[in-house]
């Protein structure tokens, strides 16, 4: 054969043109052990804490325990197709979601992934789960309401846009509806919500998801669920993704909503998490850092200054506590770094009391400077009259024989408890709240029998649509905030003619 040097050379020099001198820097290293949710590695030495590895499989793991050999790391999937001896990934990028427009109304997982099969989520943009929460100058105090349309909680435990209030409560006493019903009356009020359920039943996030398509409110919310049936990892990274994914809109200066139901369960998987990546187990086997798990995810709900873009993001954290023990380890902590707390409790809940909310031991720390005028005119003494009446209530149990002035004022206290009683899925426009709890604190509901007073609160809000008077008033405390002159003047003058009207009808 004849060989051509042209040829050779020609060879040789495309070859030189073509060859890379970069080196590819895969980080790898080598799996040591794999077991019960968590794979530990060697040889990743570059490795960031809290970074995305990448399995032979295509599963993926975060790294969390950087030891001087080796790197702990739990799983996001199953551990089945993950063997000894397997190379594991570096990805360089730590833990992060999908954000974005394109992510409301959709249901995903933990990791921003969608489940409810309505397709592929068309969004290019990630943030990572963990950020540091905005810094005190950037932030302004909490000035404006974000209405829960629940009277019991408006009007004495009102909740401000940006703020952290915490719902903690029995099993099944209506933490999950009050959340609920809190985005259901976002509608049209531009907030965006995210809900995220962690440790949930699948059933459970179902029918709260039908819920809440049926209602109209998957037009403006985001699930996030990391359920029961999920690896721990996925249940402990769960709110932090909905965080991010709320972050990224407070960005822009939007109103979030951002519901963590709940954050006990959190915590559980958390310390199963932690133990079997051998943390040293403290108070009552919880990791010692189970108290930044929860102050570094709630610090970051902030109501930002005009100069930051003025958005908001509102935390609404769910506690279960076991026989309304409130001084356990997670809640005691979840109360201390919230700025409030409503209490929910069982008896109230069982006797038919709902929501059930007591207003003694629940809390606002910083709500009421957000309320609007009107309601702070009508809902300054109820809570004290409320309370008067819960501890005369337990003495007038004991005797029968009561003074003209003592039972007056044990009726007027069972017609506020019959006031702030409410179905769930109908939340109240404050307006509407405003008029009804000025009839009730005024004495208006006087001559209405209590058994009477749920009938009289629904004919008088359709009379305020449709009475003159009624409507006016309506519309301007909408307006203006306020119930002063005029206004106050045009609503006595419906109530009057509501109540007498109804009063004679139920004679
Ligand atoms: P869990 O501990 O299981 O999470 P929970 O505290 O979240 O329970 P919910 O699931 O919200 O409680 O409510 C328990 C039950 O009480 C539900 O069946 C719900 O329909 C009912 N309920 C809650 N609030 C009200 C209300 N205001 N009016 C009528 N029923 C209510
Ligand atoms: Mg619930």
């Amino acid at each position: 054969m004849q060989l051509k040097p042209e040829e050779i050379s020609k060879v040789i020099r495309s070859q030189i043109k073509y060859y890379e001198n970069t080196i590819q820097q895969n980080e790898t290293g080598t799996i040591l052990m794999v077991g019960d949710g968590i794979a530990r590695a060697s040889g990743l030495i570059n490795c960031m804490a809290g970074e995305l590895l990448e399995f032979e499989d295509g599963s993926f793991g975060m790294a969390q325990n950087l030891e001087e050999n080796s790197v702990s790391i739990v799983l996001f999937g199953s551990d089945e197709n993950i063997g000894e001896g397997q190379t594991v990934k570096r990805t360089g990028r730590v833990v992060s979601v999908p954000v974005g427009e394109a992510m409301i109304g959709r249901v995903v997982n933990a990791l921003g992934q969608p489940i409810d099969g309505a397709g592929p989520i068309d969004t290019t943009e990630f943030r990572p789960i963990e950020t540091q929460a905005p810094g005190i100058c950037e932030r302004r105090s909490v000035y404006q309401p974000l209405q829960t349309g629940i009277k019991a909680i408006d009007s004495m435990i009102p909740i401000g846009r940006g703020q952290r209030e915490l719902i903690i409560g029995d099993r099944q006493t209506g933490k999950t509806t009050l959340a609920v019903d809190t985005i259901i009356n976002q509608k049209g009020q531009n907030v965006i919500c995210i809900y995220v359920a962690i440790g949930q039943k699948r059933s459970t996030v179902a029918s709260l998801v039908e819920n809440l398509t049926r209602s109209g409110a998957m037009a403006y919310t985001i699930v996030v669920a990391a359920t029961a049936s999920e690896a721990s990892p996925l249940q402990y990274i769960a709110p932090y993704s909905g965080c991010a994914m709320g972050e990224y809109f407070m960005a822009q200066g939007k109103d979030v909503l951002v519901i963590y139901d709940d954050l006990s369960k959190h915590a559980v998987a958390y310390r199963a998490l932690s133990l079997l990546i051998r943390r040293p187990p403290g108070r009552e086997a919880y990791p010692g850092d189970v108290f930044y798990l929860h102050s570094r995810l709630l610090e970051r709900a902030a109501k930002m200054d005009d100069e930051h873009g003025g958005g908001s993001l509102t935390a609404l954290p769910v506690i279960e506590t076991q026989a309304g023990d409130v001084s356990a380890y997670i809640p005691t902590n979840v109360i201390s770094i919230t700025d409030g707390q409503i209490y929910l409790e069982t008896e109230l809940f069982h006797s038919g009391i709902m929501p059930a909310v007591n207003p003694g031991i629940s809390v606002s720390r910083v709500g009421g400077n957000a309320q609007i005028k009107a309601m702070k005119k009508v809902a300054g003494t109820l809570k004290l009259i409320y309370s008067q009446y819960r501890e005369l209530q337990s003495f007038a149990q004991f005797g029968s024989d009561l003074d003209a002035d003592t039972k007056a004022r044990l009726d007027q206290g069972a017609r506020i408890v019959e006031v702030l009683k409410q179905d769930q899925n109908s939340p109240v426009p404050v307006e509407k709240q405003v008029a009804i709890l000025y009839a009730v604190t005024r004495g208006f509901l006087v001559k209405v029998r209590p058994e009477n007073v749920k009938d009289y609160e629904a004919g008088l809000y359709s009379f305020l649509d449709t009475d003159p008077d009624g409507n006016a008033a309506m519309e301007e405390i909408r307006s203006s905030g306020k119930l002063e002159g005029g206004t106050e003047d045009k609503l006595k003058k419906a109530l009057d003619t509501y109540t007498a009207d109804y009063v004679d009808r139920q004679a």
